[in-house]
């Protein structure tokens, strides 16, 4: 894939950037490897205050990197001024709290004094995707160089701008040179950095083949990975729920981000009852929704998609699934082949081993399945490969909790959309990935937890 700005709204070329050569990519090494030296033994005063700056940086110019978000991928303004708020927010977060996270913890044992020490590990390599390509990237960045370690990016090829506007905030920040870099390579570049002696962990936030991809060449070099893969959540809808405003949850839910967010609401499980309401209101909630050029159009909910082929698969899919015996409740879809627009679809009638059933869908199609009773709702939601998040809508709140443990996934939200805070853990289970990022757990991930014994 070429590195390159491709308006995805135009379909034009912005911009073309040339990869890093073999000896940039060893100064860029060289320049994380000596920036840790110093970094690690700094004060975790002084990184706040840094990180504070970056946080400051992203909130005080807001709509300038906004539109970077925007031109590239394809995300309405709106959105993708909230995106940088929330970077803003984490590196707070982070500034605020790293120091209490990794202060050393004292265990009782016959020891004069035994205590965890949380030590940095070193260069962690993020190899981080585009829909999201802010936030993605300061969810790693935050907690990783609060930590003490020093960052290296590899974007995604989509998104160059993105990657050099992020290390420019850590550079305007007063980050010392090397402690995050962006290095524009491809994906067939990523291999010889995890080999290089002095990257000492991977985070990756991608699909499956990726991270599969990353994670056997990180195995082999006995190195951590963390992996943020797919999903595909369930909403569940039980009988009791309010279906009008539910329905208008649903639609937001399924559209975050123009359905490509990896905890977007995928699979919709209503139980009988209320199946057929529930889907005049959802269907008609779908169809209000406006769309328009992300960068002009300030009343958007959905843009196109980041890239024409992203848009080209989802219509694969939907098509493959409808062969397999798959209903369009809502026809939706790319108004031409070459576009990278896609209108909200709406697929029913999914049986276990079509498409729909088995993959994510990355884009505006709901998947809706019809369940017997709450029971048989979990064991739907179950029946997949991922388990990133998911969702239960009803007005027993102690029964939405009880049925949140039965999910197998790494997040349950009762009665509201699945979103991340700073301050809760954020992963995955099963092929959604492994891992942990944001909270007091997302700072531990990547350091050395170090046990000391004193007699
Ligand atoms: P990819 O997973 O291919 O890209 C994510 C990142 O991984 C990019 O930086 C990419 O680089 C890099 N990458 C890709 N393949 C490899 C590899 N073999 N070794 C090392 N790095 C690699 O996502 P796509 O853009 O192709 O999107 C395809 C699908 O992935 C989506 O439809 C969706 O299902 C899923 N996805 C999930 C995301 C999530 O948040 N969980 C985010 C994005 C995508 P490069 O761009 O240079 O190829």
């Amino acid at each position: 894939m070429p590195i390159q700005t491709l308006n995805p709204y135009t379909n034009t070329v912005e911009k073309t950037f040339e990869p890093a050569s073999a000896q940039e990519i060893e100064t860029t090494l060289h320049h994380a490897d000596n920036a840790f030296r110093a970094w690690r033994t700094t004060s975790f005063a002084h990184r706040a205050a840094l990180m504070q700056r970056a946080g400051d940086e992203l909130a005080g110019n807001q709509d300038h990197y906004a539109r970077i978000i925007s031109l590239e991928m394809g995300k309405p303004l709106n959105q993708s001024r909230g995106e940088i708020n929330k970077c803003a927010l984490v590196c707070h977060y982070y500034a605020q709290h790293a120091e209490e996270f990794l202060q050393d913890e004292d265990i009782q044992t016959s020891a004069v004094r035994s205590f965890i020490s949380y030590e940095p590990m070193g260069t962690i390599l993020a190899v981080m995707p585009w829909n999201f390509p802010f936030w993605q990237v300061f969810r790693f960045a935050a907690p990783a160089l609060m930590a003490g370690n020093v960052g290296l990016l590899k974007h995604a090829s989509n998104v160059p701008q993105c990657a050099l506007a992020i290390q420019e905030v850590f550079e305007k920040a007063g980050f010392p040179k090397g402690c995050f870099q962006s290095l524009l390579i491809g994906s067939r570049e990523v291999e010889q950095l995890i080999k290089d002696e002095r990257v000492k962990a991977v985070t990756l936030t991608g699909s499956e083949g990726a991270g599969a991809n990353v994670a056997s060449v990180a195995g082999a070099q006995i190195k951590k990975t963390v992996l943020e893969l797919g999903g595909s959540d369930a909403f569940i809808v039980l009988a009791d729920a309010d279906v009008e405003a539910v329905a208008q949850k649903a639609a937001s839910a399924r559209l975050i981000n123009t359905g490509q967010s990896c905890i977007a609401a995928k699979r919709f499980i209503l139980e009988k009852p209320i199946a057929e309401a529930f889907m005049a209101a959802f269907s008609k909630n779908m169809q209000e929704k406006r769309t328009g050029n992300p960068l002009e159009d300030e009343d958007i909910d959905y843009g196109p998609l980041a890239r024409v082929d992203l848009a080209q698969e989802l219509t694969e899919q939907v098509e493959r699934s409808v062969a397999a015996g798959a209903k369009l409740y809502l026809k939706g879809g790319q108004p031409d082949p070459d576009s990278a627009l896609f209108h909200p679809a709406i697929l029913t009638d999914i049986k276990p081993g079509n498409p729909a059933y088995e993959e994510e869908f990355f884009g505006p199609v709901a998947l809706v399945f019809v369940a017997e009773d709450a029971e048989d709702a979990v064991r739907i939601a179950n029946d997949s490969p991922f388990g990133l998040g998911g969702s239960i809508w009803t007005r027993d709140i102690q029964r939405g909790q009880e049925l949140a443990r039965q999910v197998e996934s790494g997040a349950v939200f009762v009665n509201a959309i699945v979103a991340s805070d700073p301050a809760l853990p954020f992963g995955g289970v099963k092929k959604s990935g492994y891992g942990r990022e944001l909270s007091y757990l997302g700072i531990r991930e990547f350091v050395n937890q170090k046990t000391i014994w004193v007699s």
